[in-house]
């Protein structure tokens, strides 16, 4: 599955700034295409497709607020709670927060990880 993100998305994502996403679509290093002014690039989300459209939405909100940090070990995540009272663990296949330590469906938190490590793995392509 493909996914259309905007700057400040792919900027999280790469662990770079805006300009840099700007200019590396500018030099077609980024599968990328101007649309009203502005850039849309588009990722490579192989797991994504596993998601239900609404939890990719709240995924892409919680990247959006930074709601979702890279820590120091590779693939692994803290994602703030919706309420900001706590924070949750978050890997691509597991996640600390209650819906996934239930295990009856991929949170939204997991969507949030496919999305940025899918990103990376674009950027290393
Ligand atoms: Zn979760």
């Amino acid at each position: 599955m493909e996914i259309q993100v905007n700057t400040r998305e792919a900027a999280t994502a790469l662990g770079v700034s805006v300009r840099t996403v700007q200019r590396r679509a500018q030099r077609g290093q980024l599968d990328a295409a101007k649309v009203s002014g502005r850039w849309i690039i588009t990722l490579a989300a192989p797991s994504l497709g596993d998601f239900k459209p609404a939890a990719i939405d709240k995924a892409r909100a919680l990247i959006e607020d930074g709601g979702i940090l890279r820590t120091s070990r590779p693939g692994l995540f803290t994602a703030v709670s919706s309420d900001g009272s706590t924070t949750y663990l978050v890997h691509a296949s597991s996640c600390t927060c209650p819906a996934g330590q239930r295990g009856q469906y991929a949170c939204y938190h997991r969507a949030a990880v496919a999305i940025l490590t899918a990103t990376a793995s674009a950027q290393a392509a």
